[in-house]
């Protein structure tokens, strides 16, 4: 089994990700996520947004619709020039992307050696209908991107907030595209959040902000634990940049199938605003509060994906131990990355005391930090399952705990044991995650 595939038997096995649909035989490209996925999901959105937006003063947080107006896509040009260039192939009709193709340097259809159509542009905007009635007039697009709530609520911030420039407007949430490709976990999938800021610029800042946002992303991607080792930057030449961006950079990952975007970086100029501002009907246009002109706001627009952000901590995480004594595999996540915290253990499942005693810790560390309970099986065998899914920190209540109370608490990396007053738990575990921030 290579990494990826260790991964992805890890994630079923301990409950991170599931395939979607999986009772019916699967839908490509769609992954369920279970209780550790979910836990390791929020932590990523709750760091991105303590980091964007609750501690800084410039950017406003956003929760826009998934449905938005079809004007929107026809102003913002999604719905002409979002395409993905696409082959055919003429016996079996499969599809596929010409970059996945091009990349393998392949010339005939990888399923069934047909012959391949030539290239054609394919919007992978999904569509649906509002309304009793299917038709055009009723045709609405699930969003492929946050971005464009963004700039339709535009005016709302400034009238609410009335932010100087420069300012940015961030928002997390699902957005959807009619991918038509490969595998590779979740890399690419049918929904997928996104972690996007809009930030309104002047237009003469437009480099240094760029350069500036680009440090951001990288520090971000580092603050979570992503190996710096495996970030390279990698600039769009001008025939693949999208139809709104007049400078692109990819903060590229070394993922084991290819060094492939991690997060996009973009300069949107003031196409967006002005764009809406053209169709709308609606002004929205900025005034400089000193001088009272009215001009559009340039925007840079940094633009972070979930699950590709979880599938590189995952990566960078998996670690496997082979010395005998030590035998395991274990997700070294950074603590305040790590789905739980602590895990509790009576030491025997069918003592009355130790279990009492045990429940009271769980009962005092829960309402802090997320906890397991495990009472199944031997120590060893339950250090392994919380090394499995990254867990920091083990507590063993045993029956010195009842005389002393102390009880042991190991650490995953190091497999150290250290008895710990009870009353100094919690105190300790706040300690260990404020430190490990560092
Ligand atoms: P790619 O070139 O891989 O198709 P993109 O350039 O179309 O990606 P953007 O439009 O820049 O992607 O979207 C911003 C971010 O959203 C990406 O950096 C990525 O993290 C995430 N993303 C985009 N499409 C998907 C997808 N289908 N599945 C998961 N994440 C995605």
């Amino acid at each position: 089994m290579n990494t990826l595939e260790k991964i992805v038997s890890l994630c079923k096995r301990r409950g991170f990700v599931y395939p979607g649909s999986e009772i019916y035989g699967g839908l490509a490209n769609s992954w369920d996520y279970g209780p550790y996925g979910t836990e390791l999901k929020k932590n990523i959105k709750a760091l991105w947004w303590q980091h964007f937006v609750q501690s800084r003063a410039d950017i406003y947080g956003l929760d826009g619709s998934i449905l938005l107006s079809p004007k929107v896509w026809k102003a913002s040009g999604h719905i002409k020039r979002f395409l993905d260039p696409l082959k055919e192939c003429l016996s079996c009709h499969k599809r596929f992307r010409t970059d996945f193709l091009d990349e393998k340097g392949i010339k005939k259809c990888p399923e069934c050696g047909g012959k391949l159509s030539k290239e054609k542009m394919f919007n992978p905007m999904f569509k649906t209908f509002i309304g009793s009635q299917e038709n055009k007039a009723s045709t609405v697009y699930l969003r492929p991107e946050t971005a464009q709530a963004i700039f339709i609520n535009f005016k709302n911030i400034i009238d609410s907030f009335h932010p100087p420039l420069p300012f940015g407007i961030a928002q997390i949430g699902k957005s959807f595209r009619n991918e038509i490709t490969a595998g590779n976990f979740i890399f690419r999938t049918l929904e997928f959040e996104q972690m996007e800021i809009e930030y309104f610029i002047e237009e003469k800042e437009w480099q240094k902000q760029f350069d500036y946002w680009q440090r951001e992303m990288i520090e971000f991607a580092k603050s979570l634990g992503i190996s710096e080792k495996k970030l390279t930057l990698r600039e769009h030449s001008l025939k693949e940049l999208s139809h709104y961006s007049k400078k692109t950079v990819d903060i590229e990952y070394m993922f084991p199938f290819g060094t492939k975007e991690l997060y996009g970086l973009a300069y949107r100029t003031d196409y967006d605003l002005k764009n809406h501002s053209q169709k709308s009907g609606v002004d929205l246009r900025y005034q400089n509060p000193k001088t009272k002109e009215n001009f559009y706001p340039h925007v840079i627009e940094p633009s972070f994906g979930l699950e590709r952000t979880l599938l590189a901590l995952l990566l960078d995480a998996y670690h496997k131990e082979t010395a005998k004594e030590k035998k395991r595999v274990f997700l070294k996540f950074p603590p305040l990355v790590a789905p739980i915290k602590v895990a509790v253990f009576p030491l025997l499942a069918n003592k009355i005391e130790l279990i009492k005693e045990a429940k009271r810790i769980f009962a005092d560390l829960s309402p802090h930090f997320p906890i397991a309970w495990d009472d199944n099986g031997n120590i060893g065998k339950r250090y392994r399952r919380q090394d499995e899914i990254g867990t920091p920190w083990c507590v063993t209540v045993d029956f010195d705990t009842l005389k002393d109370n102390t009880v042991t608490v190991r650490d995953r990396d190091t497999m150290k044991q250290e008895r710990v007053k009870i009353n100094n738990l919690l105190n300790l575990f706040k300690e260990k995650l404020e430190n490990s921030k560092d």
